[in-house]
């Protein structure tokens, strides 16, 4: 069975699970006790996995903040910024196209005395910065929070001017970028006004359950200070607490390590699948299919497709012995895509739309498989 379905997660490669091992078997101590080595192993572990996914992301290691996802990190710090800076305004601006665990997190906020403005999008789900610049000029959010890239269609978007306009009005900006690090060249340090950032490791070869909050220093080199989601024993920061998962902590640091150290490799292997995939799809259907993504500025590895006719819940269910594949995103696919409908594509082309989405774990060779349906 062929998986094309790695946008809604990965495969942990052998080098992670290996390097997790360890730390669910014999070095099991808490990283934030003290003077026993078991505990200080624990905490080197940490720290080095903190090390590994700052050098991924480009940014210093106490920027980072472990959470349990990108979920967690995107309810964090939207509700963190939206708390903490309540005085100076309650309008917050997002787009259409987010992620569940930020329009949602939004919505509650709405239902909260929060304004909130949902963006509208082009016909490939990409924001427009002037959109940004007029909203700012008109009502001054306090937060802009608009993804990298999209986990249905791939799309970046113009991530470096919106972070300079929000840096230039004095207005915080938090990307999602879960689907795209490991993926796409990232380094915060060369892009001023990302204060904010949300990741996961289970998207690039990583365990699940195990995500960052990046919390980028102000000017001056200090701490941007949110309110925190988890109170307690203020484990990462005094900002999030928890006994910290250890193993899958080591595991995302391993990931992040191979992600960076492979990612020019990686990013010509998904382009190269991508191309091989796209042919093979126009040389079998021809007419029969029109792709919903942009073939430029986007995530490498990333297609949506309709087969025009058919009902896509049939096709992935038929499709399903030889090939795993979506109708889009797993975390709402009960519901009709909500990116593709701010796209403008009619309900007939949205049930009729199918996410594959490739790995650089996957052979060119793989693919003629499609050449036996
Ligand atoms: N944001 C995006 C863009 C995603 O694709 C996902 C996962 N589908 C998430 C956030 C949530 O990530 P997690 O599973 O780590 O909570």
């Amino acid at each position: 069975m062929l998986y094309l379905d790695n946008s809604s997660t990965t495969q942990i490669i052998p080098e992670v699970k290996d390097a997790m091992l360890p730390y669910l078997l014999e070095e099991f101590g808490n990283p934030s006790s003290k003077f026993y080595s078991l505990a200080q192993n624990s905490k080197a572990a940490v720290d080095m996995a903190r090390r590994n996914v700052a050098q991924l992301l480009g940014c210093d290691s106490d920027e980072v903040i472990f959470t349990s996802g990108a979920t967690e990190s995107n309810n964090f710090i939207i509700k963190g910024v939206a708390h903490y800076y309540k005085d100076k305004g309650n309008h917050i601006v997002t787009s259409r196209v987010e992620h569940p665990s930020v329009l949602e997190t939004c919505k509650f906020l709405g239902q909260n005395g929060y304004n909130i403005t949902y963006l509208d999008v082009d016909s490939f789900g990409r924001v427009n910065p002037k959109d940004i610049l007029n909203i700012i000029l008109n009502d001054k959010p306090i937060l802009v929070s608009i993804m990298m890239g999209n986990n249905e269609l791939g799309s970046l978007n113009p991530i470096e001017e919106i972070a300079t306009i929000c840096k230039e009005h004095n207005v915080f900006f938090h990307t999602d970028a879960t689907q795209a690090i490991g993926k796409v060249p990232l380094n915060l340090c060369d892009i001023d006004g990302i204060n904010f950032l949300s990741c996961s490791a289970h998207k690039c070869h990583g365990p699940k359950g195990i995500g960052a909050a990046i919390i980028r220093k102000d000017n001056l080199g200090l701490p941007v200070p949110i309110t925190p989601l988890l109170h307690g024993g203020g484990q990462e920061r005094d900002i999030r607490s928890g006994t910290l998962a250890v193993h899958n902590i080591v595991g995302m640091g391993k990931a992040a390590e191979i992600a960076f150290k492979n990612l020019d490799e990686n990013i010509e292997k998904l382009e190269k699948l991508e191309s091989k995939l796209v042919s093979i799809l126009k040389e079998k259907f021809n007419d029969n299919i029109v792709f919903n993504n942009d073939q430029t500025k986007k995530i490498p590895g990333i297609l949506s497709v309709q087969f025009k006719g058919i009902n896509n819940e049939v096709l992935v269910r038929t499709l399903a012995p030889v090939m795993a594949v979506s109708t889009g995103s797993a975390c709402s696919s009960s519901k009709p895509s909500h990116v593709l409908q701010a796209i403008g594509l009619s309900m007939e082309e949205l049930r009729s739309t199918i996410r594959f989405s490739l790995a650089p774990t996957i052979f060119l060779n793989d693919l003629d498989i499609f050449n036996s349906l």
